[in-house]
């Protein structure tokens, strides 16, 4: 029997990502997130950083010095009673493709969109792939100090763009140098907003009731009447809260704020550590594994390279799925099935390496990785067990890559198979001739696959274009169909890093004319691990 200590340190635990286009405002929110968390003593630390250009040109030079490949750390902070670990993906879209991999490894995204924009390509992009898992998404509507859009237009977009239901939690008062404050509808209080005090946790002065005359005096008459007008509307028109329908992915509650003004930052935590959910249930090929079950198991989403540059060590990311970790305990490697004593694990408490005490179900650890370790791999305590929902996504770019010294030829398929399993890139060989296609969905990929193959290789590779827009993972329960496919689609076929095979298209016209010709065979985007 599991005790109430036990499950109190899981149920309390929520686990989640922040999903958004670049620019929209995701290191800000972040930065006052850790506010709130008290894992900062002051706002703007977490990064130092210029424009964004800057920031590519900086990791450039880190990649290209050490071989380093850009970081998804993870926070842990206690706050309003839970204990929030917050997994931050590579701000830079080049790397997407271990940010689609964090987002299986969370069980709730935190949606910021710049309310002056609306839905951009990016978020848009990463919204599929936690629609893959159905992960409950909350909204933050960021940069009200900015002259924004119609509020009502916004939510429009959200629901019909992203297909999922909208219920504002609050509601702008004015914006940009009007910008007021926010209407918290759950409160039935107006929240006035004062610029100037991002860096603070700031004591918002509150009226109670929409049809507060004060709201009047603090407001100004035009904007309080303009804001009830809109509620009126607005809670006619927009859905109300409904925590099922937020657990199922298919609503979304909707904060206003601005993240430099530190603004309704902690509305959107609040309702996040309400509602979203404690570490969830896992699908294995077995059987559903629950967060509070006694026995440990967990899956590794990512792995990193040389994290500290002192130490050229890789560290491999677990999400604990059930039970505790704890230092010195065995592990069983499910795909080795060897068994591994863990001593020395780390955990993340506000972007600093600790050692871990213990970790319960929701957390994420970092296991010290000698190229044993692979992306997708299940730990347990000895059961037999394969989590699912791990996937390899389709890669938008393509390279040849070839070798200065041809006489590395085996180096250089070893070092890529090797990236390929850790996730730093795919590796592609066509049945009908001896190249090599590397595959990547950012293009910052390609630069540390050529470093790493450098460093930990010794090979020294270059890249030539090559003519290939997309590729799928190809499949059928039709065997006779599927060997016609073979036959005569030979030419487009190559096998990946783990010997799947694959169909590159040169254009999406390719692929769409091979679908159809091919009705019988599944064309994949994702492929699981
Ligand atoms: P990221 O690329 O999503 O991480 O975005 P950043 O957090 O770096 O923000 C991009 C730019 O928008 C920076 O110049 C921020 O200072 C600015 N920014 C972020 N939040 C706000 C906000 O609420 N209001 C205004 N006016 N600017 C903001």
């Amino acid at each position: 029997m599991a005790n109430q200590d036990f499950l109190n340190e899981i149920n309390k635990r929520r686990t989640f990502a922040i999903i958004s286009h670049p620019d929209a405002g995701k290191t800000t929110i972040t930065e006052k997130v850790l506010l709130f968390g008290k894992a900062l003593q002051k706002a703007g630390t977490v990064k130092g950083r210029g424009s964004n250009q800057h920031a590519k040109s900086d990791w450039m030079e880190m990649e290209k010095e050490r071989g380093i490949s850009v970081t998804t750390s993870v926070m842990q902070f206690p706050y309003n009673g839970a204990l929030v670990n917050l997994l931050d993906t590579p701000g830079h879209e080049d790397f997407s493709e271990d940010t689609y991999r964090t987002l299986t490894a969370v069980d709730s995204c935190l949606m910021v969109i710049d309310a002056a924009k609306g839905v951009e390509d990016r978020t848009r992009k990463l919204m599929e792939v936690t629609r893959l898992r159905d992960t409950p998404i909350v909204t933050f509507m960021n940069k009200l100090d900015r002259d924004i859009r119609d509020p009502m237009e916004l939510l429009d977009e959200v629901e019909t763009e992203l297909n999922m239901a909208c219920s504002p939690i609050s509601w702008p008062i004015g914006c940009g140098k009007g910008f007021k404050g926010v209407f918290h509808i759950h409160r039935n209080e107006a929240i006035l907003y004062q610029s100037g005090k991002g860096h603070t946790i700031q004591d918002g002065q509150t009226i109670k009731g929409l049809d507060n005359p004060e709201l009047d005096s603090a407001v100004g008459e035009e904007l309080a009447e303009q804001l009830r007008e809109e509620l009126e509307l607005v809670i006619g028109a927009s859905h109300e809260f409904d925590r099922e329908l937020f657990l199922s992915g298919e609503l979304t509650p909707v904060f206003f704020g601005t993240a430099l003004g530190n603004f309704g930052v902690d509305h959107m935590l609040d309702g996040l550590t309400e509602w979203a959910p404690a570490p969830m249930p896992r699908e294995t090929s077995e059987r559903d594994v629950i967060a509070t079950e006694d026995n440990f198991s967990g899956f590794v989403f990512k792995i990193q390279a040389n994290m500290d540059p002192k130490h050229r060590d890789r560290i491999a990311f677990m999400r604990i799925v059930s039970g505790k970790y704890s230092q010195g305990m065995k592990m069983n490697h499910v795909r080795t099935g060897k068994t591994m004593s863990i001593s020395d694990a780390v955990t993340f408490m506000a972007g600093d390496r600790e050692r871990a005490a213990d970790a319960y179900a929701g957390d994420i650890i970092g296991l010290h990785n000698h190229g044993k370790i692979q992306i997708g791999d299940t730990f347990t305590q000895g059961e037999s067990l394969k989590f699912s929902g791990i996937p390899n996504f389709a890669p938008e770019l393509f390279r040849r890559i070839r070798l200065k010294d041809p006489l590395k030829q085996k180096q250089l398929l070893k070092g890529l198979v090797q990236l390929s399993e850790e996730g730093a890139v795919q590796v592609f060989r066509p049945l009908m001739n001896n190249d090599l296609i590397v595959g990547a969905v950012g293009v910052l990929q390609f630069d540390v696959v050529v470093a790493r193959l450098k460093a930990e290789y010794k090979v020294e590779a270059i890249y030539e274009a090559i003519n290939v827009a997309t590729a799928r993972w190809v499949d059928s329960t039709d065997v006779k169909k599927f060997e016609e496919f073979k036959r005569k689609a030979e030419s487009n076929l190559a096998l990946d890093g783990g010997d799947n095979l694959t169909y590159i298209a040169p254009t999406m016209v390719n692929l769409n004319l091979a679908k159809e010709r091919y009705p019988d065979v599944a064309f994949r985007q994702t492929r699981e691990h």
